[in-house]
């Protein structure tokens, strides 16, 4: 039987993990230099889903206070589990010299804003250790 808790501790997972994914982007256009309204609505979007994310702790906060501190325990971790399995936020190997892009944290010295998908990146991107090109990377299995 799914209890009022149960559905307010899957919403506060639910948000939990969209505010993890929306918040690299967030920071990233925050700290470009051009502010079109896209990433205006992009950014006001992160916040948005960050401050229903905390609304809704709090609210679980409410429901059970003695045991918020091991629900608020268990949501983080599930938020942590959740975005590891997000294709979007994957690891790519290079075949020749092992570098890893990691789609999570990006490539700054590039500029590459975290949460950019291997896809996404140019057809000429080439590996920046060793300058072969996206064809020799390979999905990176953890
Ligand atoms: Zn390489």
């Amino acid at each position: 039987m799914t209890t009022p808790l149960d559905t307010l501790i899957a919403r506060a997972v639910e948000l939990g993990l969209k505010s993890s994914l929306a918040t690299p982007q967030a920071a990233s256009l925050l700290a470009g230099k051009t502010k079109s309204a896209e990433a205006e609505a992009i950014i006001q979007a992160a916040n948005q889903v960050t401050a229903d994310y905390k609304a809704c702790l709090k609210e679980v906060e409410r429901a059970a206070p003695q045991h918020y501190a091991s629900l608020r325990n268990q949501i983080v971790d599930q938020v942590r589990k959740a975005m590891k399995k997000q294709p979007g936020m994957r690891k790519w190997r290079c075949k020749v010299c092992s570098f890893l892009y990691d789609e999570k944290i990006g490539l700054s010295k590039q500029r590459i804003p975290a949460g950019t998908s291997f896809q996404d990146l140019s057809d000429d991107w080439e590996c920046p250790d060793c300058d072969v090109g996206k064809d020799q990377f390979v999905l990176d299995q953890d």
